[in-house]
């Protein structure tokens, strides 16, 4: 088999790297600012993939990551946020036309999981359920060795699943997902919602004017170890509701594992005994739970890298 190149398109910044076939570490790897909201995008990328292309050997394929929505059917961005440029963009095609290889593409949540399965935490595998919880919530599901990616492409976007119809408002404007009860964001917001109302606390409200990014998840964390008894309820409160969102999950996919990546999920025992019980209280069988895995994600930063690389294997040799 021949080189994979692999690029993963982040908001801040754009890495790729070249893999010979078998091997873990890359040929060539390289990253430079996405600069998303600045003109000249597929230069960019063009111009990453052109510093990691390997002397002399062939290319057998490019897999892409990059934020959703997106069609991994055909290669195209629908409205990525913060790059007007890239609104219904043939990223994949594109790519693909410059340097006479094919491009497949995939959003991150979705590669991220692949990565894990083939390379992280899930390896060995079959059924995986990949959930990263940071700013937003996104998932990724690989069902008897294939990634789920639905008949739009749109499968798998566990984070907006709808936990409370009347629940708070999510980043994509709708009500009660569950990016809305258990990301950083939604942690923050209810610590701040509670001490508007009065709640005592450690933690103090930013002052007006301030940016509600003065409290940070970890700063609750770092409270709620400290024994403040807020800190820990909002945390135990997106532990419970992680595991409404997951014991659906479970019904609907089964996986033998749960692999959680996401700064948040790195919170430990402040997320997951809360999460453990909700889950075990949930499920309808106790079956879902025998032998199931739950664990946290290998591959960090390199996720979305290598599931990008593992898309682009799969893809070119099937
Ligand atoms: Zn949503």
């Amino acid at each position: 088999m021949d080189t994979i190149i692999a690029v993963d398109i982040g908001g801040t910044q754009m890495r790729a790297a070249s893999y010979a076939p078998d091997k873990l570490k890359p040929i060539k790897q390289k990253k430079i600012a996405t600069l998303a909201s600045e003109p000249g995008g597929l230069e960019r990328l063009t111009r990453v993939i052109e510093e990691v292309w390997p002397n002399g050997d062939k290319v057998a394929a490019i897999g892409l990551a990059s934020p959703g929505p997106l069609d991994p059917h055909t290669g195209y961005l629908l409205a990525p946020p913060n790059n007007p440029e890239w609104r219904n963009f043939p990223l994949a095609p594109s790519v693909s036309e410059h340097f006479g290889v094919q491009a497949f593409l995939d959003n991150d949540a979705n590669l991220a999981a692949l990565g894990e399965y083939r390379f992280g935490a899930g390896k060995g595998h079959h059924d995986v359920l990949y959930i990263t919880v940071s700013t937003g919530i996104g998932a990724g599901v690989i069902i008897q060795d294939r990634l789920l990616q639905g008949f739009h492409g749109l499968a798998a976007e566990l984070g907006h699943s709808i936990i409370d119809p009347d629940g708070p408002l999510c980043s994509c404007g709708f009500n009660g997902h569950l990016e809305a009860f258990s990301s950083g964001p939604a942690i923050v917001k209810y610590v701040l919602g509670e001490l508007e109302s009065g709640t005592k606390s450690s933690m103090q409200r930013p002052r007006r004017g301030k940016r509600e990014g003065n409290l940070t998840p970890r700063e609750v964390a770092e409270a709620a170890r400290q024994g403040d008894a807020l800190a820990i309820q909002a945390y135990r409160r997106a532990g419970e509701y992680l595991g409404i969102g997951v014991a659906s999950f479970l019904h609907a996919f089964d996986p033998s594992i749960v692999i959680f990546g996401g700064g948040v999920s790195q919170a430990g025992s402040l997320l997951f005994d809360p999460f453990h019980e909700s889950l075990k209280k949930r499920v309808f069988h106790p079956r879902y739970l025998e032998g199931l895995v739950i664990t946290t994600a290998e591959l960090g930063d390199d996720a979305g890298l290598l599931g990008a690389r593992a898309l682009a294997e799969m893809k070119s040799s099937s």
